[in-house]
């Protein structure tokens, strides 16, 4: 069966193409500036060309409709027709408590979807409208919804409540929810595979470093913390949020800079993290060179970065009574060598030895850790594609 993996934004469209018989990529692309001008870029896997031009998207619908031609085009197609994609299957970021796994889209689906809006009012809406434009371009193919937030529904009251009035939970469902589920999933089953371990037996500690960090802890297969709660700005500090800051901090700034409660909490998402404390760049490439040539802040800011992970992994730590292996993954967490390097430096007390050899290697599957190392150290590319892909095909096949 070939799937076809919709990521949709405000704006934008990833997709992925993967025949599920082999798993194989056939095809990826992006569309960006969807309702302003429109640019589509097409890459098939085939020896095909690249198609990267600008292509009138006034809706997603117009951006479904011109995937889905250049993805059966003779020029840049790897299918023959749309009737070869069997399944859709959709990132959908909020499913709030309603949902613990991933489910076959219907009305009553989209209805809850719609309920979640509140809690992920900049994400939800844009995967809403990429599910209602793959139905208006394909009619009937069966789509599925993969939850960023299902795998945390794991997690036990005393992690995912705040010690706030009891009724703002039952209320109005605030609470801890964490995102980058689908990735912490791929890459703890990934890891339990390279340990030779059955999942049921293992204590991980997942961090997904990335624009967006989240780390997680995941005790037999299952989360049962992570550092991202009601929204994606809490946890540690990433390339523009601020992570976990004392909340009194908005309210003193309003006072104290004339600007509204909007204002700030756009400056804690978007101009806060390693981007707000270095003035440098949110991008840790660009902080890494910054802080060679001695820009102190630059150096401050992956600094803060590498302590507020260390810390968080010792509490997991804490939280489960041990940890078998860790895992690095996302854009840092699969490249930045000197990031990992740093956080581990801190992990001493915990057994964690690393080989500052095997630390080198950048995007494959593998260990950084010594052998006599206590608790193992992978780097795992994530891959949030495949595992919806999996789960669009089970759940399909199953209906
Ligand atoms: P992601 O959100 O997972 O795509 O990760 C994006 C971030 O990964 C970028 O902002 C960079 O800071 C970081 N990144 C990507 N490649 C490298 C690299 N080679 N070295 C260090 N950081 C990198």
């Amino acid at each position: 069966m070939k799937i076809l993996v919709i990521n949709c934004g405000s704006s934008s469209l990833k997709y992925q193409l993967l025949d599920m018989d082999s798993e194989a990529l056939l095809a990826k692309g992006l569309c960006e500036r969807i309702g302003i001008d429109g640019h589509l870029k097409h890459q098939p896997q085939n020896g095909k060309p690249v198609f990267d031009q600008d292509v009138a998207l006034p809706t997603h619908t117009e951006a479904i409709a011109a995937v889905l031609d250049k993805l059966t085009s003779a020029e840049y197609g790897v299918v023959a027709n749309m009737a070869e994609i069997g399944a859709v299957g959709h990132r959908v970021v909020h499913g709030g408590e309603k949902f613990a796994s991933s489910v076959v889209i219907d009305d009553a689906v989209m209805a809850a979807i719609q309920e979640c809006v509140p809690l992920a009012p900049l994400h939800n809406p844009a995967n809403i409208t990429g599910i209602e434009a793959c139905k208006a371009v394909m009619g009937d193919v069966p789509q599925v919804a993969v939850f960023d937030t299902a795998f945390h529904q794991s997690m036990p009251g005393k992690a995912f409540l705040y010690a706030i009035p009891y009724e703002y939970y039952t209320d109005l469902h605030v609470r801890r929810y964490g995102f980058h589920g689908t990735s912490h999933r791929y890459v703890s089953a990934r890891a339990a595979e390279m340990m030779g371990k059955p999942m049921e037996e293992l204590k991980l500690i997942s961090c997904h470093m990335g624009n967006g960090s989240s780390i997680c802890a995941i005790d037999g297969g299952k989360s049962v913390d992570t550092t991202m709660g009601l929204t994606p700005i809490a946890g540690v500090p990433m390339g523009t949020r601020c992570g976990d800051i004392d909340v009194s901090i908005p309210d003193f700034l309003c006072e104290n800079t004339g600007k509204d409660i909007k204002t700030i909490t756009n400056e804690l998402n978007k101009k806060s993290g390693v981007l707000g404390v270095s003035g440098v760049s949110s991008d840790f490439r660009d902080l890494t060179k910054a802080a060679g040539e001695g820009n102190d802040r630059a150096a401050l800011a992956l600094e803060m970065f590498q302590y507020a992970v260390a810390k968080t992994v010792g509490a997991y730590a804490a939280a489960m009574n041990g940890v078998d292996g860790i895992i690095f993954t996302a854009g840092v967490g699969e490249n930045d060598s000197a990031a990992r390097a740093g956080i581990c430096r801190y992990l001493g007390y915990l057994g964690v030895e690393i080989c500052p050899e095997c630390n080198k290697k950048r995007g494959e599957d593998t260990f950084i850790s010594t052998p006599a190392s206590k608790v193992k150290v992978m780097v795992i590319p994530t891959n949030e594609e495949l595992v919806i892909a999996r789960d669009t095909k089970a759940l399909v096949e199953a209906h």
